[in-house]
């Protein structure tokens, strides 16, 4: 990783001690600046939960993850109150897809209901693994709005859903 400038963009969307993730061992796209305990929390979920969790489970081992970023200046979505996101810090990352080196893209989209066995239980357990690691977790579970990706952040509220 490296080290980015502390940047304040504003109406609370402030950037401090964030990095820039270079090369942790999984490509993942996407990233942009990321808080440094998020950092650090998302890519021990990568490497200890998602990659093990591929390979044992589906027997193949996660090449890439796909997101759809980490730093946005923004109000929390699908939500009544008017808050800040905890994107608007650097503080949450939206993952989307994973890919695997036999070839399948499971995305969350397309595969969070899906009746194949083996996926359903791949995300779930790292649904769980990301819930025992970070503070708030939303899949398309909890809301409309995360019809398509896991929210994972370490603000405030605990809740896995
Ligand atoms: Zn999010």
């Amino acid at each position: 990783y490296s080290p980015l400038p502390d940047r304040d963009f504003g109406g609370g969307c402030l950037l401090v001690g964030t990095v820039q993730l270079i090369d942790y061992g999984v490509p993942t796209t996407s990233l942009k600046a990321m808080a440094c305990p998020l950092a650090r929390t998302f890519t021990a979920w990568v490497r200890n939960g998602v990659v093990p969790a591929g390979r044992e489970i589906l027997g193949s081992d996660v090449r890439k993850v796909e997101t759809f970023g980490t730093y946005a200046c923004r109000n929390r979505v699908g939500t009544a109150t008017s808050r800040l996101s905890e994107h608007a810090t650097g503080n949450a990352v939206d993952i989307s897809a994973f890919v695997l080196a036999d070839g399948r893209r499971i995305t969350i989209e397309r595969d969070w209901r899906t009746m194949d066995p083996d996926v359903q239980r791949f995300l779930q357990v790292i649904r769980q693994s990301a819930c025992r690691r970070f503070r708030t977790v939303l899949s398309p579970d909890y809301n409309a709005a995360h019809y398509n990706h896991l929210h994972l952040d370490l603000g405030g509220a605990a809740l896995c859903r």
